[in-house]
């Protein structure tokens, strides 16, 4: 059972559960629409996956009270790509920002052909604010920092999100495993594919045999 926190006008949140809130883009094309995660930690947040960027994330879970000045807040990307990464640029002054080595380089330098831009002004259903023209959109070189497999992000108390790489759908996609709730966050590695949707594996740095790798390891 989810329970709506608002319909502010770009962002919807809604809490899963004591520790987990979800928020999607819902004016945008459900295509490329992720999942953001803020996972709220013993000590620490953690926010996996942040959004196209358009709107300003961090200020969004401000209002809602579910981010604290008296708390870090880390900010994981499980990817390059721009639904999944966009919003990173928000974070960068106050936040430790984490994405896989692999992956590193398309975001700290904003490298167009590893995030991408599958983004046309048909896919905005609202326009995320006046003015804003899709043709400009990218995602911005973001400083960020680079993590590896089996990496352990520390949330206190023992409370732990353990990153695992499972390159394919690009290089250095990664999936995370939260073993307090058993509970896994998987970025583009997996999806529900529904409405003629399938997994992507034939993008600039997708990998079939690697994508098959993973899957075996998982
Ligand atoms: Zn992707």
């Amino acid at each position: 059972m989810t329970e709506p926190l608002s319909h502010p006008s770009w962002f919807t949140t809604k809490k899963i559960n004591s520790y987990l809130y979800l928020t999607t883009e819902d004016h945008f094309f459900q295509g490329n629409r992720s999942n953001i995660w803020l996972l709220r930690g013993t000590a620490r947040d953690l926010i996996i996956d942040c959004g196209l960027g358009v709107c300003n994330l961090k200020k969004h879970l401000e209002n809602l009270h579910l981010l604290d000045q008296d708390r870090e807040c880390i900010v994981l990307c499980t990817h390059t790509h721009f639904d999944h990464c966009g919003g990173a640029q928000h974070f960068e002054n106050e936040s430790k920002i984490w994405i896989h080595q692999d992956d590193y380089n398309g975001l700290r330098n904003g490298r167009q052909v590893e995030t991408l831009n599958y983004v046309q002004s048909t896919y905005f259903f609202q326009q995320p604010y006046q003015g804003f023209s899709s043709r400009q959109y990218r995602v911005p070189a973001t400083k960020c920092d680079p993590i590896m497999d089996g990496h352990r992000i520390d949330l206190g108390g023992g409370d732990e999100v353990i990153v695992l790489h499972m390159p394919g759908h690009t290089r250095g996609s990664i999936v995370c495993y939260y073993p307090k709730e058993k509970a896994l966050f998987t970025g583009d590695f997996i999806y529900e594919c529904g409405h003629g949707s399938y997994l992507l594996d034939w993008l600039p740095t997708s990998s079939v045999q690697d994508y098959l790798r993973s899957a075996n390891r998982m």
